[in-house]
Parts: structure tokens; C-alpha cells; sequence
């Protein structure tokens, strides 16, 4: 164990990993005028689009924590969706909620990812009291009862210790501080492989393809369609029994599954990655002065795109508590309230996420897909151009360094069937986002917050407590 003469510096909270959760946590904390350490082992953001929808809640969390004009730049309305059964014909629409909106925003939007985790990096980074280093991993901790001794290792291979009063841990999918504190996941039973495909489709491609949100309910292949913000567009697509995932990411695979929408000329593949799908809870979200969130508390099927919205929920849930306890206005008790109430809120949306799921597949694929000539402006066969090979086992999908993830298809998180033309809420929902003023994508990168922090002493443009840009 580390004795205090080894302690290399003294931060009220360490948050380990620096993606959505531990970015929207740095900032609150740096907002509440906590030192904070916020450690990530990568250097830089994840330059593709994971999550693409967010809901009303979380843009109206980013409003409160005053980064909402430097997100909605890459935010755009969700469509009405429309779901489709095995042969082709209409069962479902679902319009978008009409103004007013009860929280301000529309509820269910789509967005970019990689911008808004570089707006969420720099609020994190406007609070002197924070301090960012990229490329160091956190490799152990000893929890004393009085202090967190949490030994960091950085790029170079320097190991130091650092004292905490509480950690955090937003670190993933595979997070270190889960496993060593021992906090376990409860298998809430889900485990499905799917394809996710990103394209940027071209202008004059966009006409072959559905002007709503999709999902096509086809046992044989059931697959989602998301339209992203501007020319983004997304496939979900369920792999079968018997499809190597390794093989189905390749482009001339994926051009196959998208040949009933598109060709190679059509667009650039931004992203082709197959997941595993996943239902996971922690059973502990915090033991002693160790805590995690997001991703390292639970993963769920992302059929409503929740994944990162909860995470955000849960760091929002903590840091106000953290906040109180640090300051000595609650006892460390008020910590226990944390597993309680976000367990069971994440426990009870990840049941709603798989009944929506079942009914999206509607039934166990079949091995080889007919054709989803009714989707189809080509009328080809989805599923023509491969070969359905022996079923690989799939370890997972590794992400943002070697993590596992099990993410998937994204629905709009809330609607109501209110009758209401998309056409006629997107405009007005475009009005009201055009209010906003927009700053170019470039800008954030040029500010070098996906490059480690060497060089860069602590954060000092804003004093702690003093709110961000
Ligand atoms: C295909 C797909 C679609 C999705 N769609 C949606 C959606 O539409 N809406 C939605 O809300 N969510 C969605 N999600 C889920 C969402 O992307 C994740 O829930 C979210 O990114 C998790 O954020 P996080 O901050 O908890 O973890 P991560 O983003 O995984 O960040 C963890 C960070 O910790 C770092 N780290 C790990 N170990 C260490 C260590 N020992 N020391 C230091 N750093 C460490 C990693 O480098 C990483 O940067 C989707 C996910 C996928 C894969």
C-alpha cells in the first residue's frame, strides 16, 4: 500500500475516463468548485458517431449546465418514424411530440457525437479546478476509509499516486474500477449481434431513401434506419446465425446490406462496426468512496437510444449528492440514495428497451433472408451479395481502446401519437433550433482537447465555480 510521502497531489474527486460521462461529470463537479482529476487512457476523442439520439432531459441538463448553444450546432430534431411489417406493409407511425414542448426541447433528437463530446471536454476544461490528462490509466486503488489512493500510469510509463476523497469511475464498458472494486453485473438477459452502418450519404442519393425513420420488422433481417443530423444516415442491421461479424464489416458486405438503399456511389461509409448487444446493471454502483457510472454501471440494446442519456443521468443524479457530502452539508449516507434511485431507473428503462426490441425483430431470424423487396427502391435482395459463412464467435465489439461495447439500434427515447404531419413538426422544430447560434465544427478541434494535456497546466480560464462558456 502507498504511503502519503508517495502522494504526488490531493484532488477532492478523481473521475477515471473522459467520454460523455466522465466529461458532463469533470464539468459539474468544476462547476460546483471541487478539484477534480479527470484521467483518460486515450489521447483523443472517438472521431465516429456512437450515440446519434439524445432526449429532451439531456438537452435540457446541457441548457442547466450552460453548454446548450455550444451543442445544438449538431442536434436536429428526431423524424416521425415508421415501422414496417415482414411483408413490407405500414403497422406503425410515430409522430414526434408538438409544441409546446414540456421540457423546452423536442423530445427526442438526433445528434453528432464526436462535437458534442469535444463541447462537453471544454466546459469540463473552462473550471481552473479541473485539471484534464489524456493518455494516463488509472492501474489500481486502495480505498484507505479515509481517502482513495489511486495509482495512475501515464503515456510515457511514469506511475504516480494521487489521494481522492472520492473517485469516479466513467470508465466503460470493461471499467477498471468496477472490476477492482469489486461491483458486479446482473445479466439482465440480452445478447444479440448487430451491424451498425453510418454513411454520409451525397445529396443526389438521398431521394432512394425513406424519408422517415425506419424499422423494418422483418424477422428475416430486422434492421432500423435513423436519419441523423444533415446528410448522416444509419443502419442497424441483425446479424444472423451463421454470419461472421468480422466479415460482415467489411465494405463489400456492408454495400450488400445497403444495396436495397443505396451504392458504393451513393455515399462514403463513414462506419461499419458489429456489436453485441447487451443488458447489464451493476448490482453495487458504489462501495465506500468509490463510484461508477455510465457504460461501467450498465450497458442496454440502444433500441431508444438511451445508453448515454442514462449515463448522463446517473452523473447528474451523483455529483450534486458528491457535492453536498464534500462540503459537509450531508453525511456520506446521502451516497447510498445514488445505486438505489438510478439502479432501479435504469433497471425498469432497459425492461421498456427490450419489449420495444422484441417487437421491432418480432421473431428469431431465419438463417438466410429472403428478400425485403418492399423496403427496396432497387428491388434487389438485402442479403444477396454475402455469404452466410459458420457463425464466428463474437467476443463483443471493442471500442475507444480496446473496450467491449454492446450498443445498438437507436429509437426516438419519447412520442406520443398525437396526430401531428413530421413534415409540419420538423419545420417548427427547425425554426426553433435555427434561433441558435451555430459555431463551425473546426473551431473545437483547433482548441486541442483531443490531444493529451502535456503542456497544458490545469485549466484556467474560468476560476472553480464560475459557470462555463
Ligand atoms: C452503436 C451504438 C449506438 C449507440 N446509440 C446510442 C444513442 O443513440 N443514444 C445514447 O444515449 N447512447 C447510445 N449508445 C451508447 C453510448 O454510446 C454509450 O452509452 C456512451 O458512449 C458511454 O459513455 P461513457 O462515458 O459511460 O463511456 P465511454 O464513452 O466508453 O468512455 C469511457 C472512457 O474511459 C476511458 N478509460 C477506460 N478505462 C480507463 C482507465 N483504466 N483509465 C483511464 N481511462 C480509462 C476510455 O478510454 C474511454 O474514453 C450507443 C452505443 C453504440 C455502440
Amino acid at each position: 500500500m502507498q504511503n502519503e510521502s508517495e502522494v504526488s497531489s490531493y484532488v477532492d474527486v478523481l473521475v477515471v475516463g473522459f467520454g460523455p460521462a466522465g466529461a458532463v461529470a469533470a464539468g459539474m463537479l468544476g462547476q460546483k468548485g471541487h478539484t477534480t482529476l479527470v484521467v483518460d487512457r486515450l489521447t483523443g476523442i472517438y472521431d465516429k458517431p456512437r450515440a446519434i439520439a439524445i432526449d429532451h432531459e439531456i438537452m435540457r441538463h446541457f441548457d442547466n449546465m450552460g453548454i446548450a448553444d455550444q451543442v445544438l450546432p449538431y442536434v436536429a430534431p428526431f423524424t416521425a418514424s415508421q415501422h414496417f411489417g415482414a411483408d413490407g406493409q405500414l403497422i406503425r407511425r410515430i409522430d414526434m411530440v408538438a409544441e409546446p414542448y414540456p421540457l423546452g426541447y423536442t423530445p427526442s433528437m438526433v445528434f453528432t457525437q464526436p462535437p458534442v463530446e469535444m463541447a462537453l471536454r471544454h466546459h469540463a476544461d473552462s473550471f481552473d479546478c479541473v485539471t484534464i490528462e489524456l493518455g494516463t490509466e488509472l492501474i489500481n486503488f486502495t480505498d484507505t476509509g479515509d481517502e482513495v489512493l489511486a495509482t495512475l500510469k501515464d503515456a510515457s510509463g511514469n506511475v504516480r499516486t494521487v489521494s481522492a476523497r472520492y473517485v469516479v469511475g466513467c470508465d466503460g464498458a470493461w471499467s477498471t474500477v468496477r472490476q477492482l472494486s469489486g461491483m458486479k453485473f446482473e445479466d439482465l438477459v440480452f445478447d444479440e449481434p448487430w451491424l451498425v452502418v453510418d454513411v454520409k450519404v451525397h445529396e443526389d442519393a438521398m431521394e432512394n431513401l425513406p424519408s422517415t425513420s425506419a424499422q423494418f420488422c422483418n424477422p428475416a433481417r430486422p434492421t432500423s434506419f435513423i436519419m441523423g443530423p444533415k446528410n448522416h444516415r444509419r443502419w442497424e442491421i441483425m446479424l444472423l446465425p451463421g454470419e461472421d461479424p468480422r466479415e460482415m464489416e467489411k465494405p463489400e458486405n456492408v454495400w450488400g446490406l445497403l444495396s436495397p438503399w443505396l451504392t458504393p456511389r451513393d455515399g462514403e461509409l463513414w462506419r461499419a462496426a458489429a456489436y453485441r448487444f447487451h443488458a447489464l446493471v451493476a448490482d453495487e454502483w458504489r462501495r465506500g468512496r468509490v463510484t461508477i457510472a455510465g457504460d461501467a454501471a450498465h450497458q442496454q440494446p440502444p433500441f431508444i437510444g438511451q445508453g448515454m442519456c442514462q449515463g448522463l443521468r446517473d452523473v447528474s443524479n451523483l455529483v450534486w449528492k458528491l457535492d453536498r457530502v464534500l462540503k459537509g452539508q450531508s453525511s456520506p449516507d446521502l451516497l447510498d440514495t445514488y445505486t438505489v434511485e438510478r439502479r432501479r431507473h435504469v433497471k425498469t428503462l432497459t425492461g421498456k428497451i427490450k419489449a420495444i426490441g422484441r417487437t421491432s425483430a418480432n421473431a428469431t431470424p431465419r438463417r438466410r433472408p429472403p428478400a425485403m423487396h418492399a423496403f427496396s427502391p432497387r428491388g434487389r435482395k438485402a442479403g444477396d451479395d454475402y455469404p452466410a459463412g459458420d457463425r464466428a464467435a463474437d467476443r463483443g465489439r471493442t471500442d475507444r481502446g480496446g473496450r467491449h461495447t454492446g450498443k445498438g439500434p437507436s429509437f426516438p427515447a419519447a412520442f406520443d401519437h398525437r396526430a401531428r404531419s413530421d413534415h409540419t413538426s420538423r419545420q417548427a422544430d427547425r425554426r426553433r433550433m435555427a434561433r441558435v447560434p451555430r459555431r463551425p465544427h473546426d473551431r473545437i478541434r483547433r482548441q486541442g482537447l483531443d490531444r493529451p494535456a502535456a503542456g497544458r497546466p490545469g485549466c484556467a480560464r474560468h476560476r472553480p465555480g464560475e459557470r462555463g462558456r
